[in-house]
């Protein structure tokens, strides 16, 4: 029996990949990636050659879900993986999981675990955890209102993916809305300037104005 497998990345230590990922990702006939130039790098760095690349985002562009299908009815053996972390979170996977379920019931979906930048924040992050509400990436105009006010009288802790971009504008709604929560904020996990900087939203908005430069990279967000 052939298998689709759902393999988590790292977020920015490469070192971060299990051998079982690595084992799979050398076997497959086919892996799916986002951005063939990030995959390529990690699989140059464990030198696996692909026997076959292709990029798949759940839009217009790379090969259709229905192509994937196709592969997998005829017994190839293929891996999905995005460019960071563990697909489907935040990222392409979870439509294609569910069509591959109901055109092909006869194929086995296997995850890969490993790397998310949810999880690895939460484990550093020093809050309670037992319980969380994850939002992915906030909605930029509709809904965006209704959330900050969830997330004001939430008492679980609440978090979600920001971009450097909206970053100090996300900070300014938080002033807004929750000026007492405690707002934790995890910046390039695994990477070298890695940082996890805690505070009220106008404390950390004084930090990111005095530190301009670390208005950069990848952030995690979590509100408790
Ligand atoms: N699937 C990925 C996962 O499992 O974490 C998430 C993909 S999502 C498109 C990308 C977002 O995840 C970034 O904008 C950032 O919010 C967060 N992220 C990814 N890598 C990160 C890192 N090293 N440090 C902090 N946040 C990160």
């Amino acid at each position: 029996m052939n298998s689709l497998y759902i393999v988590a990345t790292p977020i920015g230590n490469l070192e971060d990949i299990t051998l079982r990922a690595l084992r799979v990702l050398k076997e497959v006939d086919v892996i799916l990636c986002e951005d063939t130039r990030v995959t390529q790098k990690l699989l140059a760095k464990y030198e696996i050659s692909a026997k076959q690349l292709a990029t798949y985002n759940e839009q217009e562009s790379g090969v259709t879900a229905g192509k994937i299908i196709q592969w997998l009815g005829d017994g190839k053996n293929v891996a999905l993986v995005s460019d960071a972390g563990t697909p489907g979170i935040s990222d392409p996977g979870g439509m294609l999981v569910q069509k591959v379920r109901e055109a092909l019931p006869e194929v086995k979906i296997e995850s890969v675990p490993g790397a998310s930048a949810l999880t690895t924040a939460l484990s550093i992050a020093g809050v309670p955890v037992h319980d969380f509400v994850f939002l992915g990436f906030l909605p930029h105009k509709k809904g965006r209102e209704t959330l900050f006010k969830e997330i004001a009288t939430s008492e679980r802790t609440m978090v979600f993916y920001e971009s450097p971009h909206r970053i100090i504008k996300t900070l300014e709604s938080l002033q807004e809305f929750s000026p007492n929560k405690r707002v934790t904020i995890a910046r390039e996990l695994t990477k070298i300037h890695e940082e996890i900087k805690s505070g009220t939203p106008v404390e950390l908005l004084e930090y990111f104005s005095k530190n301009p430069n670390k208005v950069r990279g990848e952030f995690v967000v979590i509100v408790s």
